[in-house]
């Protein structure tokens, strides 16, 4: 589809000259036209886009703002909609905390079970000084039923947070119908919408959608930026988290960073032409590598169907191995994961696997593997032949 960038992923300087990255949802490598758009704003464009009084800020100030334009654009919103933030983890404690500040005459924050550990953690601290803070079940597909919903639902709630593309398995919430029963009772519906510039569409203009959290680094741009969508009328539920130089309407104090603003809005702008046509390669690509994964492993099971969610991922058990030992032995050429980059390295299996119903060993055998723009049919090949190697040599050392 497209040419692999240069000197990624993950640059060919650092990694093995034949090494496969399937961890897109990790991280997605940086777009090479992209990279091409920050750079002279790391150099000569290096002046503070909040600086009012000269050329340098100007042109600072303008190259922000049309990136902002670009974000909201690819969302269907407003520019004045869009705050910069550092990524998508400060976008979600801004809502989860910043609400919770706000909150007047209501008590209760409800999370999905298989939310990220930057939802998950604010809540827990809200839970800690007092606040209710309930969990929302997830069926065996990966979504929110609505009748579950609506148990937890009443005038007590200030806000859910349901994320609109899961990290682990990619199952998409349909948050037109989510947004509404949150609405009938007049609580606001936040989404962590990390995952989802890349895996659908997204037009949260159009959605009962509250606030919203974006993350540049899942969507070929640039790690450090991301952004909080805030429907309109909404910025008076959150109290900032940072206060300072009233930038950015007094809702998030502190330096924009030119480049970083430039890049994620490059990448959105990118995503608004092509995105939609390299979802259905990047699924017939992820589908070659399923069909041919589960024929060289005829006991592999998905966790999920893959017909309907984010069209790179894949998270399916190899019943009897251990994923961490499997993805050990790729080491160094295939890069997959257990789950969330966030989570790795800590001995506990996935909480997304368990809430869609998985048994303790079925999860601690699952692998999630995660493509897109710059994957290359033949290193899935390679991918699928290194993963089944690996995979029936474990099983023989184990027999
Ligand atoms: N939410 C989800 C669903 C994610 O996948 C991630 C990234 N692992 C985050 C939040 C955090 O995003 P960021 O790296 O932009 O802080």
């Amino acid at each position: 589809m497209h040419p692999g960038p240069p000197s990624s992923p993950g640059s060919r300087d650092i990694c093995a000259q034949d090494a496969i990255y399937l961890d897109y949802q990790a991280s997605t490598p940086l777009d090479p036209e992209v990279f091409a758009a920050m750079e002279a704003w790391f150099l000569s464009g290096f002046g503070n886009p909040h600086s009012a009084e000269h050329a340098y800020g100007w042109r600072a100030a303008r190259a922000t703002e049309e990136a902002r334009a670009s974000i909201a654009a690819l969302i269907h919103a407003e520019p004045e909609d869009i705050v910069f933030t550092s990524g998508a983890t400060e976008s979600n404690n801004c809502v989860i905390l910043g609400a919770a500040q706000r909150a007047a005459d209501r008590d209760t924050i409800l999370v999905s079970a298989i939310e990220h550990s930057s939802i998950f953690a604010p809540a827990r601290h809200l839970a800690s000084r007092g606040f209710r803070v309930l969990e929302i079940p997830i069926d065996s597909t990966g979504q929110v039923r609505c009748d579950d919903l609506e148990e937890l639902l009443s005038t007590r709630v200030l806000l859910v947070s349901v994320g609109a593309v899961n990290n682990e398995i990619g199952s998409i919430q349909d948050l037109q119908r989510v947004g509404e029963c949150c609405h009938e009772v007049g609580a606001l519906l936040h989404t962590d919408a990390a995952q989802a510039l890349a895996a659908c569409e997204l037009p949260l203009g159009r959605l009962p959608v509250d606030f919203a959290s974006l993350s540049s680094h899942k969507a070929y741009g640039p790690k450090g930026v991301g952004a909080l969508y805030i429907a309109p009328g909404n910025s008076q539920h959150l109290e900032p988290l940072l206060h300072g130089g009233g930038q950015e309407n007094g809702l998030r104090a502190g330096t924009l960073p030119t480049p970083l603003c430039v890049g994620f809005g490059a990448a959105c702008e990118k995503l608004m032409h092509i995105g939609k046509q390299e979802r259905v390669a990047v699924r017939q690509l992820r589908d070659f590598l399923c069909e041919r994964l589960l024929r060289g492993l005829p006991d592999a099971q998905l966790n999920v169907s893959t017909s309907l969610g984010h069209p790179g991922n894949l998270n399916f058990r190899l019943n009897g191995i251990d994923a961490r030992d499997l993805i050990q032995a790729l080491q160094p050429v295939v890069a997959c994961s257990t789950g969330s980059a966030c989570h790795s390295g800590t001995e506990e299996p996935s909480h997304v696997l368990r809430a869609i119903g998985l048994p303790l060993e079925s999860a601690r055998a699952s692998l999630r593997i995660s493509i897109g723009r710059f994957t290359q049919k033949s290193e899935l090949e390679r991918a699928a032949k290194y993963i089944i190697d690996a995979a029936l040599t474990l099983r023989s050392l184990a027999a």
